[in-house]
């Protein structure tokens, strides 16, 4: 644990699922309203820091995520991302994109190319993605 990172305090973000190891959290982006992030509970800095089961486990769960996201939302790409330059603590974006959103098909970080917005989702549609991701991620990591 590292005092000033974020990622090894308590999430203040809504979690869709955790273990010991990993917890996936909603980032209630405005933009993109089911944007996820994946991130390690211990602070570790590069993936390559983790065993390689530990690496396999990590992506285990991220490809669990963006196959809720493609089943639930079905968006028409999706943005994986490990950057860590401002908080170096293993974590995964998860970004499901339209191509009528704001920065499409820039990077979500990227510069805004229109006033688009993605689609709304109900709370119903979130909560059928959180119970999908539930669903999806011990059948992973049980294989
Ligand atoms: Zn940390």
């Amino acid at each position: 644990m590292t005092a000033s990172c974020a990622l090894c305090e308590p999430s203040p973000l809504l979690t869709l699922w955790q273990d010991d190891f990993c917890r996936v959290v909603l980032l209630n982006d405005v933009d993109y309203p089911a944007y996820c992030r994946v991130e390690l509970k211990e602070h570790v800095k590069e993936m390559t820091d983790l065993a390689p089961i530990d690496r396999a486990r990590m992506m285990k769960v991220v490809f669990a995520v963006e196959s809720a996201m493609r089943e639930i939302i079905q968006p028409d790409k999706i943005n994986l991302a490990s950057l860590g330059n401002k908080t170096p603590h293993v974590h995964w974006h998860i970004v499901p994109r339209f191509d009528g959103d704001k920065h499409f098909p820039n990077s979500h970080w990227g510069e805004a190319t229109q006033s688009g917005k993605q689609p709304e989702f109900s709370l119903s549609v979130l909560a059928a993605l959180k119970t999908k991701i539930a669903e999806l991620i011990p059948c992973a990591l049980s294989s």
